[in-house]
């Protein structure tokens, strides 16, 4: 049965493969995220932490000079005390005016002088942590907010600094202004100053880190929020896309490859070929030694490869039974037994047709349907299919493969144990089965005659066979003595070289038509070369 498309192994190999090559990217873009996640948070946390420290330093800085006036005695618009403003607000950067304000707010001078313009006042608070300080918010005209910090001197005057409101506006990271946003507030939420788009939110989103510092001299807030997708990851993407591009180049390349490991693998070797067809059928002759008919044949597998070289089962078996292949292939095996030899056995009832099954197909009744489907709608009758039982690895439930050994005869078919004398239990274990043929080793057959223990085994195994109503087939003869011998010894069935080495399916049909002629399908004196040496062996030990 050829198998086509993608197989279960197959899917399941895509499916592992989707996931080793996704969870790596996944994982690695998880990854970037996360360290985006905390950089953002670290630059908006600095930036807001910048921001406080300068605006602390500066304010700082304008009430010194303003002490200081205070100190120098400056407490009126004389023209000596307007020069020292001067001199302030001209050394002092953060001050862009000083001047003394009357209890109603107005000036009464400053330095350096300005036209009159409206102002108003949008907030004004004390100052904490600078006691007798003030702090507002103004706007003149149109002109940006300013900053004053004002000083009380005594009830009828006060000394007052202007700072630029910009310089209370915090510095976005190097990150863009793209969605990014900060602003600094005074103890009781006046806004200082503010840079960015105004999206304010302090509550964290996967796309935005939000930061938050105070200032611990005086009072004031920031707050700064920075997107956490933005140019400054463009490397850390460049690498997740690199990452991307490597695990689908490797998956690729791996793909390509896999055909050409899989010649490397023999299980998916033997499943290539399995599906390619390349295991077929071989036919050895049993032949009746007393009558020197044909009895039948034993099936054994050979893989023809590509360039026609045969392999002989020794070297792939134990691998197809140990991968559990070797049902499949024997199933293609019966099949193919049938399309190229169920005319020829099927009108012949007295021909007998062996396969060697690995003792793991007795494991469960389904093998009794996988026989019966196998020799459904052909010519070829259960009663003449025979399954050689080998016993290659112990049996593993003696119960059940009684079962099934029983259910299989229960369908018409023979069950014979292979090699038996040297498989891993003893015979009376054997015997336990309820089998129908047993099938004595070459080893066996090899002694016979010249070792006195071997003949002993094979007589004991020959009135054990005739009291449990057991046939006996000797394999592995390859001599006329050894003909004799068996003969002798009341056994009725034999294989081996002596009649003729396992013939691909062409030669055995020959063979079989040659040496039992069918009427219709008589072979008009042709006979082939295996039936010749046949004959020739037939008649030769029929004069014996
Ligand atoms: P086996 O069932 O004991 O088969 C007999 C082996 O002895 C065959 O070897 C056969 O070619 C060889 N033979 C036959 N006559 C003579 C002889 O006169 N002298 C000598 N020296 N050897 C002889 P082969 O074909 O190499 O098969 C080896 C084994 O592979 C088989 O031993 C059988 O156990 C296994 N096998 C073959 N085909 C299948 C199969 O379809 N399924 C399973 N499960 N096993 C198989
Ligand atoms: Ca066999
Ligand atoms: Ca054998």
């Amino acid at each position: 049965m050829v198998r086509r498309g993608i197989s279960r192994k197959n899917l399941v190999a895509i499916v592992l493969g989707v996931i080793l090559g996704g969870a790596p990217t996944l994982a690695f873009d998880h990854w970037v995220h996360q360290l985006a996640e905390r950089d953002n948070a670290a630059q908006a946390a600095m930036a807001a932490q910048r921001a406080i420290e300068l605006a602390d330093g500066r304010v700082s800085q304008v009430i010194t000079a303003l002490d200081d006036l205070v100190k120098d005695g400056v407490t009126s618009c004389t023209p000596d005390h307007v020069e020292t403003m001067r001199k302030a607000a001209f050394a002092v950067t953060p001050i862009k005016g000083v001047g003394l304000l009357r209890p109603d707010g107005t000036l009464a001078c400053q330095q350096p002088t300005a036209k009159p313009i409206d102002r108003t006042v949008l907030s004004n608070e004390p100052l904490p942590g600078a006691p007798g300080y003030s702090i507002d918010v103004i706007q003149f005209g149109d002109n940006p907010h300013m900053v004053r910090l004002s000083r009380k001197i005594d009830d009828t005057i006060s000394i007052a600094a202007v700072m630029p409101g910009d310089m209370f506006v915090p510095m976005l990271g190097a990150v863009g202004p793209f969605g990014a946003h900060a602003r600094m507030t005074t103890a009781n939420g006046a806004v200082l100053g503010e840079s960015g788009a105004i999206t304010l939110d302090s509550k964290p989103s996967r796309t935005m880190s939000v930061a938050r510092r105070f200032s611990q001299k005086y009072g004031f807030q920031v707050i700064s929020t920075q997107p956490i997708i933005n140019s400054n990851y463009s490397d850390l993407a460049g690498i997740s896309l690199f990452v991307k591009i490597a695990v689908a180049v490797l998956l690729i390349v791996f793909a390509l490859l896999m055909p050409r490991r899989s010649r490397n693998n023999p299980v998916a070797e033997l499943e290539r070929a399995l599906d390619a067809g390349e295991f077929v059928p071989f036919y050895q002759p049993i032949v009746d030694i007393r009558s020197g008919q044909l009895r039948g044949a034993e099936v054994l597998m050979r893989w023809r490869k590509g360039d026609d070289s045969l392999v002989l089962p020794a070297s792939f078996i134990p691998l197809a039974e140990s991968t559990g292949l070797i049902l499949p292939m024997t199933r293609a095996l019966m099949r193919q037994v049938v399309a190229e030899m169920g005319a020829a056995i099927g009108c012949r009832p007295g021909l007998k047709v062996s396969f060697n099954f690995a003792a793991q197909l007795f494991r469960d009744e389904s093998i009794v349907k996988e026989v019966r489907n196998a020799f459904a709608n052909s010519p070829v009758d259960l009663s003449q299919v025979v399954l050689e039982l080998t016993e290659r690895d112990p049996i593993e439930n003696l119960t059940e493969t009684r079962r099934v050994i029983a259910a299989l005869q229960g369908i018409g078919v023979r069950i014979a144990i292979d090699d038996v004398g040297t498989g891993h239990s003893g015979l009376s274990y054997m015997l336990k089965l309820g089998v129908d043929i047993i099938k004595i080793d070459k080893m066996f057959v090899d002694s016979i005659g010249t070792d006195r223990n071997s003949t002993t085994i094979v007589e004991t195994l020959v009135d054990l066979a005739h009291n449990m109503r057991m046939d006996i087939v000797a394999e592995g003869v390859e001599s006329f003595d050894q003909v004799v011998h068996l003969r002798d010894l009341g056994i009725r069935s034999a294989q081996g070289y002596v009649f003729s080495p396992p013939l691909p399916g062409g030669a055995f049909l020959k063979l079989v038509e040659a040496i039992d002629p069918l009427p219709a399908a008589a072979m008009e004196g042709r006979v082939a070369g295996a039936a010749r040496r046949y004959m020739s062996a037939r008649s030769r030990f029929n004069a014996a």
